[in-house]
């Protein structure tokens, strides 16, 4: 018998391939910019560590505690090497969590709009949601989260910055939150886009761990480290809770591949801060683009805009005849367009002048 709670659950649509919507639409060249992937490709090193590695003990499971990649982000965030969860993507992140902390009957306290993995593991493992709108210039309502929560409340969730608004709250704003949540509740940090922050330096709220133990932060290594295919993301959590996740993980979810690529992604620091860089360059002529044309946009601080335009699904499909694909379906007459490389941007830009003009 299939489990109630997923009986009419909708499911997360993954992307099409880009050769797939090629074929489908004619194109000959199709930029994707529905998925926030870096549009500055990976650093180069990741190639040649694969390289190098030559597919040897192709035959041998891959290492379960993942210690080569551990050991050097333990030595980049300066944290616990037990604090650390490794997972294929943070979906699988999501996933585990989801799967180890709700009960049936449990609720579940979400931004609305937020990153749409959250409410379906909540609900497929029986959660009730309560979502909290973000407020008029679209940024997580803290305080409405907190006034959401009740004697049957299990986990908040907190995407900073936000998919899909963009807009980031600050650290002091999260720990003041923290400290007013209730030490039963677990709050889950999603951090995927905390490397584009750029309003202020001490962005990740990796440093407040010791202090809070229902605080679970999360990375992935799919946005600016460039490595979605590659399918690495990881918690950093309270030991104690390390420990359970660890038993209801499975056993070998991170290949030897992807850990030889995630190294060689986080050791070439050079790569993300080039592409830290070119998006808040880009990322500030979008948003200077969208004011001008006098659409409704928010502030954003990821490799993302998201912005309101009448006739938002025409826009898209005119976009997609060009050979550009972003992001429908995330709020009515909403887009969300990842930011890419300047000839891109700016020949995205000019379709969407045409169209409101
Ligand atoms: C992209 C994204 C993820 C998924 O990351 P993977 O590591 O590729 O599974 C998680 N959270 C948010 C908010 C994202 O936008």
């Amino acid at each position: 018998m299939v489990k109630r709670a997923i009986k009419n659950l909708k499911p997360y649509i993954p992307e099409k391939t880009i050769a797939e919507i090629k074929q489908e639409q004619g194109l000959t060249k199709l930029v994707r910019l529905s998925a926030n992937e870096n549009e500055w490709g990976t650093s180069p090193k990741v190639a040649q560590a694969i390289l190098d590695w030559g597919v040897t003990d192709a035959n041998r499971y891959p290492d379960s505690e993942v210690t080569s990649l551990r050991n050097n982000i333990v030595a980049g965030l300066k944290v616990d090497p037990e604090a650390l969860v490794f997972g294929n993507g943070l979906d699988e992140i999501i996933q585990l969590l989801s799967r180890t902390l709700i009960t049936t009957g449990d609720e579940v306290v979400l931004t609305q709009p937020t990153f749409s993995e959250y409410a379906l593991h909540a609900e497929i493992e029986g959660a009730k949601i309560v979502n909290v709108p973000v407020d008029s210039s679209g940024y997580t309502d803290l305080d409405g989260m907190l006034a959401a929560i009740t004697p049957a409340t299990d986990m908040v969730w907190l995407c900073n910055p936000n998919n899909p608004t963009g807009t980031y709250v600050t650290h002091q704003a999260v720990e003041t939150f923290m400290t007013k949540v209730p030490k039963s509740v677990t709050v889950v940090v999603d951090e995927a886009y905390i490397d584009f922050v750029t309003v202020e330096k001490r962005a990740s709220v990796v440093d407040l761990l010791p202090k809070f133990d229902n605080l679970v932060v999360l990375r992935t290594f799919s946005k600016v480290y460039g490595l979605a295919n590659f399918r690495v993301g990881f918690a950093v959590v309270a030991p104690k809770l390390a420990k359970i996740l660890q038993t209801v993980r499975l056993p070998y979810n991170l290949s030897t591949f992807a850990e030889i690529a995630a190294n060689a992604a986080y050791a070439d620091q050079q790569f993300i801060q080039r592409v830290v860089k070119q998006v808040a360059d880009e990322r500030g002529r979008w948003l200077a683009f969208l004011k001008a044309l006098n659409l409704k946009s928010y502030s954003s601080q990821t490799n993302f805009v998201f912005f309101k335009v009448d006739r938002a699904e025409q826009l898209s499909q005119e976009l997609l005849r060009q050979g550009y694909l972003i992001r429908t379906g995330l709020g009515p007459d909403w887009l969300r367009i990842t930011v890419g490389k300047s000839a891109d941007n700016q020949a995205v830009q000019k379709v969407i002048r045409n169209f409101v003009e």
